[in-house]
C-alpha cells in the first residue's frame, strides 16, 4: 500500500539532505504535493493486469494483433528519474483476444512502478501470455531515460530499445520480422 505521510516525511528528509529551508513558502505544500502525485506515478503498484486482460473475446481469425505507439512514462528504480517512450505490443491469438485498449492499460499497469525497462518489457510480454494464452507475444519498447540525458553520460535523445519474445515469436524469426513490418507499415 502506498503510505502517503511516509512519503511526506521523506521529501522533507530529502530536501534538508539537499540543503534546503524546508520551511521557506516555495516548499511548504511540496511534500504533500509529491506524495499525491507519487500516489498517480506509482499506481500500477496497487494494480494487476489480470483485470484488464480477463475480459477475452472469441475469434476465429488468429492473425497477429499489433498495438503500437503506446506512449508510456516510468520511473527507473535506480536513480527515480523518468524514462518514457513508446511501447509496441503484438500477439498471435489462440481463439481469443482483448480489447484494444487493454493492452495500452497493461503497459501502464507495469509502466507505473520503479521499474528498469527490461523487466518492464518482459512483464507485459508474460501478462499476455499468462492471461490470454496466446500462440505467442512479442513487446518493443523504445525509452529515453532521464538518468541517461540530464546527468552522467548526458545523450540527449538517445533510445534505448529493449525486446521481449514468448511462443511463436521466441521460436520463428519470420514472425519477429512480421512484427517489424507491421510496425513500420
Ligand atoms: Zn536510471
Amino acid at each position: 500500500m502506498i503510505n502517503q505521510s511516509r512519503i511526506e516525511e521523506a521529501v522533507k528528509l530529502l530536501l534538508e539532505g539537499i540543503g534546503e529551508d524546508v520551511s521557506r513558502e516555495g516548499l511548504a505544500e511540496t511534500p504533500a504535493r509529491i506524495a499525491r502525485m507519487y500516489t498517480e506515478i506509482f499506481s500500477g503498484m496497487e494494480e494487476n493486469a489480470g483485470e484488464h486482460l480477463s475480459k477475452v473475446f472469441a475469434v476465429d481469425n488468429n492473425e497477429m494483433v499489433l498495438e503500437k505507439d503506446i506512449v508510456f512514462y516510468s520511473m527507473c528504480e535506480h536513480h527515480m528519474l523518468p524514462f518514457y517512450g513508446k511501447a509496441h505490443v503484438a500477439y498471435i491469438p489462440d481463439g481469443k483476444v482483448v480489447g484494444l485498449s487493454k493492452l495500452a492499460r497493461t503497459v501502464e499497469v507495469y509502466a507505473k512502478r520503479l521499474q528498469i525497462q527490461e523487466r518492464m518489457t518482459a512483464q507485459i510480454a508474460d501478462a499476455i501470455m499468462e492471461y490470454l494464452s496466446p500462440r505467442g507475444a512479442m513487446v518493443v519498447v523504445e525509452a529515453e531515460h532521464m538518468c541517461m540525458t540530464m546527468r552522467g553520460v548526458k545523450k540527449p535523445g538517445s533510445l534505448t530499445v529493449s525486446i521481449a519474445t514468448r511462443g511463436v515469436f521466441a521460436e520463428n524469426p519470420a514472425m519477429q520480422e512480421q512484427f517489424f513490418r507491421l510496425l513500420k507499415a
